[in-house]
């Protein structure tokens, strides 16, 4: 079996760390590189001793050098607390992070994926979203930094791959929630279960009547793999996540129930520009990696309960 070099970035992230464990079972040797912002060593540590795993302190917002056959683009922070902690900073690690990332791919040839996000469609006019949306993103709203970085990082990647024949993959993620989210990063399972664990009041935001469709780690992990392998004349956009939506009261109502918690669900005001619906069509990911998720709420919630249980 050939042994491939893989680079991920953002790897001791909630969902990069879930992508080394799989790519080293598959036999590979993986470079994981973080400058540990929303990351932790913790999420990485059972993998130290493994010979064929390497642990890269850096940012990507400067150049990296090293040779490696594929690249995994994963560096970024994702919960919008994090993400608007230091907007600049976002914008320019998405963007400078997509330039560096992409110059060392054309350099040592390797193939390169980009973890894109649901956020590229804002707050959606069109329902569910196909990748053919483009979107309806406020520029200069709270989220502008990660949702135009994250454009950004798009267009870097579609104008490297027509300039310079850079290999390049693009994934669009949907909520994706699973074991290792940072039970402080504020996205609404990691908080919602945080919370009902220990019988504290459960922050709904407006109503709990907007929409999200949440998918298990496992399942984007297999999309990203079949993604990456995927003929080299499939470049994406393509969305993966789990077409399964839920409003925000349902998802609150549903942890109460599984963790049997007593907490009491409690309204806080709506972030601004707090997309109201979200849902992926995901036809062309069955089409063209025939793929579609496999674990229900139900299931990756308990999973995942599992997991806060020890650990909070
Ligand atoms: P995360 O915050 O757990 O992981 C991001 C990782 O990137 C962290 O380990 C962080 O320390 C690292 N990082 C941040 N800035 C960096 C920099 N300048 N240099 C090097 N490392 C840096 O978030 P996640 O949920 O694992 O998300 C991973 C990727 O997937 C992100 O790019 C995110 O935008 C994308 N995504 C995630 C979701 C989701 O629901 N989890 C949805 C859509 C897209
Ligand atoms: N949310 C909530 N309570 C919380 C955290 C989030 O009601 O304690 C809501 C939030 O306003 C949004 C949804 O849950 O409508 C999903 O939020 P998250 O930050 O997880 O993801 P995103 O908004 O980026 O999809």
């Amino acid at each position: 079996m050939s042994r491939k070099k893989v680079l991920i970035t953002g790897g001791a992230g909630f969902v990069g760390s879930h992508l080394c464990d799989r790519l080293l079972k598959e036999g590979n040797e993986v470079y994981c590189l973080d400058n540990f912002f929303t990351g932790q060593k913790q999420n990485v540590v059972h993998l130290l001793d493994n010979p064929y795993f390497e642990l890269i302190r850096h940012d990507v917002t400067t150049p990296f050098f090293i040779e490696t056959d594929e690249i995994y683009n994963l560096a970024c922070p994702a919960s919008p607390i994090h993400y608007q902690y230091n907007a600049i900073k976002t914008m320019k690690t998405s963007v400078m992070g997509a330039i560096n990332m992409l110059g060392l791919a054309k350099r040592v040839n390797a193939k390169i994926l980009q973890a894109s996000t649901s956020e590229v469609y804002g707050d959606p006019l069109v329902h569910p979203q196909p990748e053919s949306y483009w979107g309806h993103v406020n520029p200069i709203g709270e989220r502008a930094c990660y949702d135009e970085g994250k454009r950004s990082a798009e267009t870097l990647f579609l104008n490297y791959h027509k300039q310079n024949n850079v290999k390049i993959k693009i994934i669009r993620i949907f909520n994706t929630y699973g074991p290792r989210m940072h039970p402080n990063d504020g996205r609404v399972v990691s908080n919602f279960i945080v919370q009902a664990l220990q019988n504290q009041d459960i922050t709904v935001y407006g109503q709990g009547n907007q929409t999200r469709s949440f998918q298990y780690v496992d399942d984007l992990v297999e999309g990203m793999i079949r993604l990456m392998n995927s003929k080299d004349s499939f470049i994406g956009p393509v969305n993966v996540g789990n077409p399964n939506e839920f409003t925000i009261l349902e998802l609150a109502k549903k942890i109460i129930e599984l963790t049997d918690s007593k907490s009491k669900i409690i309204y806080k005001p709506l972030p601004s520009d707090d997309p109201m619906q979200r849902q992926p069509d995901i036809s062309l990911a069955k089409k063209e990696l025939d793929w579609s998720p496999r674990i229900n709420l139900d299931e990756g919630l308990i999973k995942t309960i599992d997991y806060f249980k020890t650990i909070v």
